[in-house]
C-alpha cells in the first residue's frame, strides 16, 4: 500500500530556499528556536509537516516518509484515521467542550479500566506531564509524605519533581548513587531535595536507599520500558522488588506507561506481571488529540473524589476530559483489539529480528530492544541496563544521530534516540521499507 523507495534520498527541505527553510526563518522571529516543542527541533531547522495519511507523513516540500514516530508514539492508527475522524466530526457538530461531564468520558474510562490490570478508576488530563504531576500529588496526599524516587535518565515530562535528573552530566556517572540534578535551569533546591534518584535496574541500590529514605517517600515513579533510554526493559526482578519495597514501606508505586502502554494489549504491566498502585497514561488513549490519564487503586484515587467537600487533591482543567479527545480516544482504543495488538506484536517482532540481522550482515555489533509495537536500535553489543549503558560514549551518540539522519533521508522517520513504533495501517510492506532503509543507513555509516 505504501510506495516508498528507500533508494531515493529525501532532503529537499535542506535547501536554503525550501518552504521549510523559509517557514523556519519566519517562525524563528515569533517562536524561540522556531517552534513550540524542544523534541521536534532538528539542527539547523526541522522540515515542517504539511499532511499525514495512514503510515505516511508528508513534509512541506511534498516529500513522503513512512512515519515510525507517529507524533512520538501517540498515533496508534497513523495519520487521519477515517474512523476517528468521523467520530470527531460528529462530536464537533454537537459541541467541543462543556462545563458538565459527558458520557464520552465514561466510555473511555470503562475501556481503560477493562484493559489495564491495575486500573480501577481513572482521572483524565490534557497531557502526560499533567498525568504524572497528578499521580505524584495523589501519592503525596495519600501517604502524607513529600518525596519521590525516580531513575536517572528517565523522562516523565516537565513537571518539576518528575523532571529532575532526566539527563545526567557525565562527570556524575561514577557517583555511588546518582545525584538530583536540574533538568530546567533554575529548578529550586527544595524540589531537588525531594527527589531521590536511583539507577534503573539496580536492585541493590534501590533496596539500600529506599529502606533508608522510606519515611519521607510518597512514591516510586518508574517507567517499565523507558523510550528515552532506548526502550531498555525493567527486569521482572527489578520491578518486582520495587513492588515489594513499596508494600513494605507504604509507598505508592507509580508506573509511567505514557509510551509503555504499547508494549502489550494490557500495557507493560501486563507483560512483566508486576502491578503498580497508580499508572500514568497518555498518547494512544487520546486517538491523536491532547490527553493524559492517571488511574489505579480506587482507594488511592479517592483523593480526587469531591463528594463530601473539598477533595484531598483538587483537580480541574478546563479541557480535561473534553469530548473531542474522549471520543477520539475511545475509537482509538476500541479499534485496537486484542487481535490487532497481536498482529502488531508479530510485525514488531519481524522488525526487531530484521534490524538485528541487518546489523549482523553489516558486521556492526548491535542489539534491538522493545516489545509490542515498540522497537529500539542500539549500535553496540554492551549489556543494556539503564541510562548510562544506553547513552554510551559521545561517539555512540554521534553514530545514533547519523543513522537516524540517514534513515530519515531514506524515507523512515524514527526518533533521534533510534526508537520507533508501528501504527495499525502498517504491514510487512512498511516493515521491509524500514529494513531496506536501515541497510542503506548502515552502509553509509560504514563509509
Ligand atoms: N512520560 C513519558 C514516559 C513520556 O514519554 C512522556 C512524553 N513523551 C511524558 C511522560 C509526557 O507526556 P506529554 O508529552 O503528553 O506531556
Amino acid at each position: 500500500m505504501t510506495a516508498i523507495d528507500p533508494g531515493t534520498t529525501r532532503n529537499r527541505y535542506r535547501s536554503s530556499q525550501s518552504r521549510s527553510a523559509l517557514l523556519h526563518e519566519r517562525a524563528a522571529r515569533v517562536l524561540p528556536g522556531g517552534n513550540t516543542r524542544t523534541t521536534v527541533h532538528l539542527d539547523p531547522y526541522p522540515p515542517y509537516a504539511m499532511a499525514g495519511r495512514g503510515a505516511i507523513v508528508i513534509d512541506a516540500e511534498g516529500e513522503e516518509r513512512i512515519d515510525f514516530l507517529n507524533n512520538y508514539t501517540s498515533l496508534m492508527h497513523g495519520h487521519a484515521d477515517p474512523d476517528i475522524n468521523n467520530a470527531v466530526i460528529e462530536q464537533l457538530s454537537s459541541g467541543t467542550a462543556f462545563s458538565m461531564p459527558t458520557e464520552s468520558e465514561v466510555r473511555l474510562a470503562e475501556i481503560i479500566v477493562e484493559r489495564i490490570p491495575s486500573v480501577e478508576q481513572v482521572r483524565f488530563t490534557n497531557s502526560g506531564t499533567e498525568a504524572v504531576m497528578m499521580a505524584i500529588h495523589a501519592a503525596r496526599a495519600y501517604t502524607g509524605r513529600p518525596a519521590i524516587v525516580k531513575f536517572e535518565g528517565s523522562y516523565h515530562g516537565s513537571y518539576d519533581h518528575a523532571a529532575v535528573s532526566t539527563t545526567m552530566p557525565r562527570d556524575a556517572w561514577g557517583a555511588e548513587a546518582p545525584p538530583s540534578v536540574p533538568y530546567a535551569a533554575g529548578t529550586p533546591q527544595g524540589v531537588l531535595d525531594d527527589v531521590v534518584v536511583l539507577r534503573y535496574n539496580d536492585v541493590e541500590l534501590a533496596e539500600r536507599v529506599i529502606e533508608r529514605e522510606a519515611g519521607r517517600l510518597a512514591a516510586i515513579l518508574v517507567d517499565p520500558m523507558p523510550w528515552r533510554m532506548g526502550l531498555i526493559a525493567g527486569t521482572r526482578e527489578f520491578l518486582g522488588r520495587l513492588r515489594e519495597l513499596a508494600d513494605a514501606h507504604g509507598i505508592v508505586l507509580i508506573f509511567d506507561e505514557v509510551i509503555a502502554l504499547r508494549a502489550s494489549y494490557h500495557g507493560a504491566q501486563g507483560l512483566v506481571g508486576v502491578t503498580p498502585d497508580l499508572t500514568t497514561m497518555a498518547k494512544i488513549i487520546g486517538g491523536g488529540f491532547p490527553v493524559g490519564a492517571v488511574g489505579g487503586k480506587a482507594e488511592i484515587m479517592s483523593v480526587f473524589d469531591p463528594r463530601g467537600g473539598k477533595p484531598k487533591v483538587p483537580h480541574g482543567g478546563t479541557f480535561s476530559a473534553n469530548p473531542i479527545t474522549m471520543v477520539a480516544g475511545y475509537i482509538s482504543m476500541h479499534k485496537l483489539t486484542e487481535e490487532e495488538c497481536q498482529r502488531l506484536d508479530a510485525l514488531g517482532a519481524y522488525i526487531r529480528e530484521g534490524l538485528a540481522e541487518a546489523m549482523d550482515a553489516a558486521r556492526i555489533p548491535g542489539q534491538v530492544t522493545g516489545a509490542g509495537s515498540l522497537f529500539g536500535i542500539h549500535l553496540h553489543d554492551r549489556p543494556l541496563t539503564g541510562y548510562q549503558s544506553w547513552e554510551g560514549t559521545p561517539e555512540d551518540g554521534a553514530r545514533r544521530s547519523r543513522v537516524a539522519g540517514a534513515l530519515f533521508e531514506h524515507g523512515a522517520v524514527l526518533a533521534p534516540s533510534l526508537t520507533g513504533c508501528l501504527s495499525t495501517p502498517m504491514t510487512e510492506t512498511e516493515a521491509n521499507a524500514l529494513l531496506d532503509a536501515f541497510g542503506a543507513a548502515l552502509r553509509e555509516i560504514a563509509d
